[in-house]
């Protein structure tokens, strides 16, 4: 990759010229520039930047970047996934920065980081970054950097602490966290001083006007696709889903007045369409964005979709993705089990998922891709039987569709009511006998990898003592085997690995991100727990659970 990618780039934006005392601003993806630009969330930001005159912005990718300034005063980080901290590390290092925040002094500049990863735990990430911002870009961005302008020539300290007067802006330097023993859960989470607000809100944008591509370019991940987010967060509230509980309340873009003025800037410059959204089918207004998109002018677009909900999967839906060169379409089903579906809420019945494949083959699609999952907290062997028997009945009632299933182990996610639970061990042995038995019948069978979803079950429950063991492992490789290498050498400094990714954790234990207030209070994240843990059989094969059970359930 070139310098020459920048050339590439159609602009949907204008920048804005930087006045002379512009602030000057690093904006970075920890990973590549092909990787970066295809996030909508970094390229949002960006423009965001790139349009205050008080701001003068140089991008940075891990291979390429812009003209970057000798000194900058704020370095930024876009991060949508976990273990890009190993860049953020690297890039950290090429610019001469003290990787840890205590470290860094006035003539560094202030890191901060936003981003999915960030806004749902920051706590392992907590001791490299001076400042995060929790939640929806839309008004945090300009209430930070606007805040930062008024104090900017003071020194950092005072920097620091008048921007933690910011809601969402999260200072991790200005909490102090003791734990019960080196090595054991944490006892108190507080500020410094009763100037530091004790909770730090998660910012949620209330609007109706919803992102889309700023930039458009040849080299991107997804080549030349314009991007456009039809809806926020997701109404079904699946107990473990982040993309749900991290973000609600579910919102949606104004038809007239978001999504067709986007749509209309982005084909006039490409034929790609991205319509992105946890849940896009969910749009109130679905139907009428089909029929838009439908006009004969668009014919020659081809749009592609996230997973769309199961029941949502009509005939017309079908059509309109094949008149658009799509060819194949996901839906997540978790479980063929109709219980386990009641314990992760998820509201579908088999029969919806027959007839979703039924539609989909009758529109002429030629495949369909099913989102399962293994390991999900009350799940037992007889619940997979299901999933491979529900999997058989769709081959036989659409018997011209292309089957894949993908299938993830259960991993918890803070702020979800499934954060207590740890993940089960025995998921590893139930995606081999999921493999075992569909792949033999012609199922495309696709686990995702089990020690990745230790990983990442250990960063999304890490606490700020995972910071040393991050900063280890980077020199070790990214293989489960280098976390437990590390693990051992700080053995007795720090909880071992199973503590924070396979223990089922007490409700009143202090969770890592207990000061940091998600869109659900804790009290409505119990509720639904136990509304989950209803659905518990007696007999179920996973011991700790039982006892789990007992100590979720006020
Ligand atoms: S339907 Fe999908 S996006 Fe919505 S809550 Fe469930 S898993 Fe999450």
């Amino acid at each position: 990759m070139s310098f020459a990618a920048f050339a590439a780039e159609q602009l949907l934006f204008t920048p804005t010229a930087a006045a002379v005392d512009a602030a000057s601003v690093v904006f970075a993806f920890p990973n590549e520039y092909s990787i970066g630009i295809t996030s909508l969330g970094y390229q949002v930001i960006w423009a965001r930047l790139a349009q205050r005159p008080d701001l003068q912005v140089s991008r940075l990718f891990t291979d390429i970047h812009e003209s970057l300034p000798t000194k900058p005063e704020l370095l930024g980080f876009s991060v949508s996934w976990e273990l890009d901290y190993i860049n953020i590390l690297r890039l950290l290092e090429s610019l001469h920065i003290p990787l840890r925040a205590s470290q860094r002094g006035e003539a560094h500049p202030l890191v901060f980081g936003g981003g999915p990863v960030l806004t749902a735990n920051p706590e392992p990430f907590a001791d490299f970054f001076d400042v995060v911002l929790l939640g929806d870009g839309e008004t945090l961005l300009d209430d930070f950097i606007n805040t930062y302008q008024a104090v900017r020539t003071t020194n950092r300290t005072a920097q620091l602490r008048s921007l933690a007067q910011v809601p969402g802006v999260y200072i991790p330097s200005l909490y102090t966290i003791t734990y019960r023993d080196l090595d054991g859960p944490i006892a108190c989470i507080q500020p410094i001083d009763n100037a530091i607000p004790a909770q730090v809100h998660k910012q949620t944008y209330r609007g109706n006007v919803l992102s889309a591509s700023t930039v458009v370019t040849e080299k991107a991940a997804w080549e030349n696709i314009f991007m456009v987010e039809v809806v926020r967060s997701c109404p079904e509230m699946c107990r473990f889903c982040l993309a749900s509980y991290l973000t609600l309340p579910f919102r949606t873009a104004s038809l007239e007045g978001s999504l067709i003025p986007a749509v209309e800037s982005g084909l006039a410059v490409t034929h790609r369409l991205g319509l992105l959204g946890a849940s896009v089918t969910q749009h109130p207004e679905f139907e009428d964005l089909l029929d838009y998109l439908n006009q004969s002018k668009y014919d020659s677009v081809r749009f592609s979709m996230a997973s769309v909900r199961t029941n949502t999967v009509n005939q017309k839906l079908a059509e309109t993705l094949v008149k658009h060169d799509t060819r194949s379409i996901t839906i997540a089903i978790e479980s063929g089990s109709e219980r386990v579906r009641q314990i992760v809420n998820k509201k579908l019945q088999n029969d919806e998922i027959i007839q979703a494949a039924v539609n989909a083959q009758a529109g002429g699609l030629s495949a369909l891709k099913l989102y399962g999952m293994a390991g999900v907290p009350g799940e037992e062997m007889d619940d997979l039987a299901q999933t491979i028997a529900i999997i058989k009945a769709i081959k036989q009632a659409a018997p011209g569709l292309r089957l894949t299933l993908g299938c993830s182990t259960f991993v918890p996610k803070a702020h979800t009511p499934f954060q207590w639970f740890g993940v089960n061990p025995q998921a590893q042995k139930r995606l081999k006998y999921l493999q075992k038995q569909l792949r033999p019948q012609g199922i495309d069978f696709r686990p995702e990898s089990y020690n990745w979803s230790v990983i990442q079950a250990l960063i999304s429950r890490g606490d700020r003592r995972l910071s040393t063991l991050l900063e280890l492992v980077r020199h070790y490789g990214d293989t489960l085997g280098s976390y437990r290498r590390a693990f051992k050498e700080l053995r007795s400094q720090l909880p071992p690995l199973e503590f924070y990714v396979h223990a089922d954790w007490p409700t009143d234990q202090i969770l890592p991100w207990e000061h940091l207030q998600g869109p659900l209070p804790k009290t409505t994240l119990l509720k639904h727990l136990a509304s989950a843990t209803e659905h518990f059989s007696n007999s179920h094969s996973r011991d700790s659970l039982t006892e789990a059970k007992g100590a979720l359930v006020p």
